[in-house]
Order: structure tokens, then C-alpha cells, then sequence
């Protein structure tokens, strides 16, 4: 099952990792000045908390050491990139708490640069125009165990090959008829090393450079001589990169690039219960799996985010899952561990009733208000104190009664007695159903002498339940989510056969105290006994949505625990 990945506290606490050592390393060794990293998205979706992780090391790096960190977006491929990715990238990165400053690039800034290098190296001798068809160039690849085959084309002459790539370059061949190659070495045990595409033809508009551009770099070719132009010291990319890195070096010792940039692999983020393949999150928005990529139950930024998930929460669990060198997979659970503290800290308490359930109190006197004291946060008396309003009619959760209550079910069923938060004690004294015999409303009566939740007899109650006054609650719809893959290691492949059906849950009948509907609608609260919420931007005057972030734990087991 799923392997949790952990730093030791200590080094997550001094934010020390293999790469943050590495780079204090080669300051203190006076390998460079100062140190340079970049976070290069391609703006082809949006981000999750898997570049959550990446964001943090390269700012983070940056901001501890005293340099700079770029972002770059890594503009190459037109057809599947768009201006909507940029712009999120960007809202994304700022809101987790980073700034770029001056420093905002584009791998599309350097398309002629690149192009001119290109030139140089086919002047060398080390690189070629090839007219095999890519089922042709697939197969003469090799594969792991066999060595590839030389392409035809591969000894055409300089003047040749500087002709057609400028013809290339000039638009006059179709899309995929010829690619620029590297002429490095087909018989390579790297494949990456078997002659890589550093060029493909495409006739497709740029957002940036418009159609000026008839042929595209690759990653590879574009990736490092980017990082070299932007003197970056430290390109830090996930492990799927390692094999790449002897092309890194090659193009970097080939090239007559103004700096030496160094590659460094670390592991990426997997999560449980939750795909972080952008294309996987491309079809869930396409295909209509969720409402967009800022649906609350999507893994991408924008989406914990309008989920009501702190940027902090997010910081501190990267911190915690540390940096290492092996691929794992964390639990999902300590991100919810950080989000959770996160939001302990920071948000009010409030009251809210989810399911709700009527209830009368028959001896307290039609027509009568009280307004009781109800602090705002356990831990923080600075936070202070407000007033809520009791009266005869009130709601309690439909969870929160059990007609005929098992052993351990210690909260409201007939006869038996429970706090209302708050408030007074309550005894439940008749249970009224509709004609398909569901509870629809309790007749309780209060005891007065409990006012503010003690008995003056001593005597106890095992369960302290929430409420709202029906006359002084507000209706609100509180979206519930749930994973949305039923299974902690989904299967990218056939992801759809492990979707959720039960990842939303909508309750259109929520109450809450009207200090939620009151109070600054951008600040995460806890409803009191059902977890952390945030208002969603769906809300209009007349109607309230609220998105619950996370739950609490264990509510039950700990009112078991009470006695
Ligand atoms: P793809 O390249 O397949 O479109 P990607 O998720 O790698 O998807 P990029 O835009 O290339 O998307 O990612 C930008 C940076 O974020 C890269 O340096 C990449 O290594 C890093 N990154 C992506 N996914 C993760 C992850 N799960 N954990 C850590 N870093 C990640
Ligand atoms: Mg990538």
C-alpha cells in the first residue's frame, strides 16, 4: 500500500534537503555568486499541488540563499497551450505566496537564439535534417536492449541539411514531413542520447510570436539552452528527467552558451486518492467529470483554493514531505494533517446545521428570544465573543437523533437528555413522522435551570449538540466533497473506472447562525462539530453556498470519550 515519504522533523524544520545542500555547497565552495533557479511550466493546464511541491523548493531556495528564482513558461508546443494556463499559472503562484518579480521568461523569447544555435551545431557536423517518417524514426530507435539503426539521411551534407532546415524554418514543407536531429550516437544504451528531435515542423500560431514560426524546439533542446541564457546555476526538475540530463550536458558543452547550468533531479509528488497527470486533469475538465479546473474536488491550486484550503496549508505540508531522491507515494492524510492546523488556527467557530431537524420546545414561552454568549475560538480569547438567538423552534442535525439509539449513541433519542451548546438542556419528549414514517420533528422541553449549559443538581449529560434558532438562521447550500477516486493508487490509464460517484454531495437545505452570513465572507470558519468552510464565489444575495474544506476527526468517538 502507499508509502509515506517524511523528511526527518529536524531537517524539514531547518527546510534542509540534498538540493538545498548541494546549492549551499557551491556557494560556500565559491562555485557561484549567487544562486539562480526557475520554475518552467508549461502552460498547457493548471497547477496542482504537485508543482506545489516544485514552486516551494525553487522560490523557496531562492528566497532562504539570497537569489532569484524565474518563472519561465515553457511556450513550445502552440497547439496544446493557451493565454487562460498562463494567466492561472501566474494567480497561482502568487497566491501560494511567491513573487518572480522582474524575473518572468518565456522559452518563446529565445525561439531565435535557438534557431541560430541550431545552425551552429548543423555547421559542426552535429546535427542533421531527417525525412524518415516518425513510424520510420520509432523504429530505428531500437528499444532498451537492442541499439538503434542510423537514419539514411544522417550523413547528408552541411550545405544540404543548412538548406532544408532553413526551408523548414521558411515553411515550405508540410507538418511532421522533415525534424532537425542531434547527431550524437544511435547506438547509445541512453535512448535520449539515439539522435534526439531538437525541431519539428508545425504550422500552428503562437500566442506570443504569432506565425512567425513554421518549426518548433523540443523540450530538450529548448529546456537547458533556456536555463543557460537565463544564467540559471541550479535547474531542479523531477526524476523522470535524470535520464535526460546527459542531453542537458551535450547540448550545454556542444553550444557556445553564455553559462553552465547544472541539472538536479528530486522526487515528484504522488498522492493518494489523487491523479496528478495533467492529462488525466485535462480529460476531467473536458469530459465534464467536474466543473472546470477550479472545481473544489480537483487536486490543482485553483481548486484547493476555491476548496477554502489556506496557501499556508499548502507550504507547510510541502515542508513536512520534505525533498528526497526515491519516488514515493504520501498519504493523503498529511496533507488533510496540515490543512487541518492550518485552519484550527485561523478560523472562527460558528454554528450550522447540515441536515437539518425541527425541533419544538414545548415549555419555553411562543414569542420569547434570548440572546446567549458563544465564544468565537477556544484558543484565542482575543477573538472574542458574540451573541446567537434561542427560541421555541430550533433545528438540530438529523445525525444528532436516533430513535431507537445502539449502546454507545449518546445524543438525542427519546427520553434521554443532551446540552445544547451554549444554551440549556433538552429532553426529548415525543418524535412526530410524516406519512412514510421519517422523523420530521421532536417535541423536547428545556430545563431553565441549565441556562448557559450546567446543571445547578450536578447532574451530567453525555452529548453537547449544535443548533440554530429557526427564526434567526439563515438557508444556505454546503457543498460536501469527497475523493473524487475511490482508490488510493489510481490507475491513469482507466482512470474513469475509479471515479467517485459520491465525490460531491449537495445539501440544499443547510441553517447557519446569521454571523456566518454576516461575518467577512472570504475567511475560512468551522461549523462547529462538521469541519472547516469557506463561502463559494456561486453565492448571490439570496443565496448562500458554502464549501466545506475539511472535516474535524472523529467527532463521534470524541463525544464517546467525554462520558
Ligand atoms: P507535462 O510535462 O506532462 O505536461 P508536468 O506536470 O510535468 O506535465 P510541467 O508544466 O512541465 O508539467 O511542470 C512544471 C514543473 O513542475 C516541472 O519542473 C515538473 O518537474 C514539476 N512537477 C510537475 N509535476 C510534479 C509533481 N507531481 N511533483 C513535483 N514537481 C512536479
Ligand atoms: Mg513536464
Amino acid at each position: 500500500m502507499a508509502k509515506v515519504e517524511v523528511a526527518s522533523g529536524d531537517a524539514a524544520e531547518a527546510g534542509r534537503d540534498f538540493i538545498r545542500d548541494i546549492v549551499k555547497a557551491d556557494l560556500d565552495a565559491g562555485k557561484i555568486k549567487g544562486v539562480v533557479t526557475r520554475f518552467p511550466p508549461e502552460p498547457n493546464g493548471y497547477l496542482h499541488i504537485g508543482h506545489a511541491k516544485s514552486i516551494c523548493l525553487n522560490f523557496g531556495i531562492a528566497e532562504e540563499l539570497g537569489g532569484r528564482c524565474h518563472l519561465r513558461f515553457d511556450d513550445t508546443n502552440p497547439v496544446k497551450e493557451e493565454q487562460e494556463y498562463i494567466d492561472a499559472i501566474k494567480r497561482d503562484v502568487r497566491w501560494l505566496g511567491f513573487d518572480w518579480g522582474k524575473n518572468l521568461f518565456h522559452a518563446s523569447d529565445y525561439f531565435e537564439q535557438l534557431y541560430t544555435w541550431a545552425e551552429d551545431l548543423i555547421r559542426a557536423g552535429k546535427a542533421y535534417v531527417d525525412d524518415q517518417t516518425q513510424d520510420e524514426m520509432r523504429v530505428n530507435r531500437g528499444t532498451l536492449t537492442e541499439p538503434g539503426k542510423n537514419s539514411p539521411f544522417r550523413d547528408r551534407s552541411i550545405e544540404e541539411n543548412l538548406d532544408l532546415f532553413r526551408r523548414m524554418h521558411a515553411g515550405e514543407f508540410p507538418n511532421g514531413a522533415r525534424v532537425l536531429r542531434a547527431k550524437i550516437d544511435m547506438t547509445s544504451g541512453n535512448i535520449n542520447l539515439r539522435d534526439p528531435v531538437m525541431y519539428r515542423i508545425l504550422n500552428a500560431p503562437h500566442p506570443r510570436t504569432g506565425t512567425t514560426w513554421k518549426i518548433y524546439p523540443s523540450y530538450d533542446y529548448a529546456h537547458g539552452q533556456s536555463d543557460a541564457i537565463e544564467h540559471i546555476t541550479h535547474s531542479v526538475c523531477t526524476l523522470e528527467f535524470e535520464d535526460h540530463r546527459p542531453l542537458y550536458d551535450w547540448f550545454i558543452q556542444n553550444l557556445k552558451v553564455p553559462s553552465q547550468p547544472h541539472q538536479y533531479e528530486f522526487a515528484r509528488l504522488n498522492l493518494t486518492y489523487t491523479v496528478l497527470s495533467k492529462r488525466v486533469l485535462t480529460l476531467l475538465v473536458r469530459d465534464g467529470h467536474v466543473k472546470g479546473w477550479d472545481d473544489p474536488r480537483m487536486p490543482t491550486l485553483a481548486g484547493l483554493r476555491r476548496r477554502g484550503v489556506p496557501p499556508a496549508a499548502i507550504r507547510d505540508f510541502v515542508k513536512r514531505i520534505g525533498v528526497a531522491k526515491a519516488n514515493s507515494v504520501v498519504d493523503v492524510g498529511m496533507f488533510e494533517f496540515s490543512v487541518r492546523e492550518a485552519l484550527n488556527k485561523s478560523a472562527l467557530r460558528r454554528m450550522a446545521v447540515l441536515k437539518p431537524l425541527k425541533i419544538v420546545i414545548e415549555n419555553y414561552p411562543e414569542g420569547q428570544v434570548e440572546d446567549l454568549d458563544a465564544v468565537n475560538h477556544p484558543d484565542n480569547p482575543a477573538a472574542g465573543s458574540r451573541k446567537i438567538k434561542f427560541s421555541r423552534e430550533i433545528f438540530i442535525e438529523q445525525d444528532d437523533f436516533m430513535e431507537k439509539p445502539p449502546k454507545k449513541f449518546f445524543r438525542l433519542s427519546p427520553g434521554m437528555e443532551v446540552r445544547l451548546r451554549y444554551a440549556y438542556f433538552i429532553t426529548c419528549k415525543e418524535v412526530k413522522k410524516n406519512a412514510k414514517g421519517e422523523v420530521v420533528e421532536l417535541r423536547c422541553t428545556y430545563d431553565p435551570a441549565t441556562k448557559g449549559g450546567n446543571a445547578p443538581d450536578g447532574r451530567k449529560v453525555k452529548a453537547t449538540i449544535h443548533w440554530v434558532s429557526m427564526a434567526h438562521s439563515v438557508r444556505a447550500e454546503v457543498r460536501v466533497y469527497n475523493p473524487l477516486f475511490i482508490k488510493p493508487n489510481t490507475d491513469v490509464q482507466n482512470f474513469a473506472a475509479d471515479l467517485n460517484p459520491n465525490s460531491l454531495e449537495v445539501l440544499s437545505n443547510a441553517r447557519l447562525e446569521t454571523a456566518i452570513a454576516e461575518g467577512n465572507s472570504q475567511e475560512p470558519v468551522q461549523f462547529e462539530r462538521n469541519g472547516y468552510f469557506c463561502m463559494d464565489r456561486d453565492s448571490a444575495p439570496g443565496k448562500l453556498v458554502f464549501n466545506r474544506t475539511i472535516g474535524l476527526r472523529d467527532t463521534f468517538a470524541k463525544e464517546v470519550a467525554k462520558g
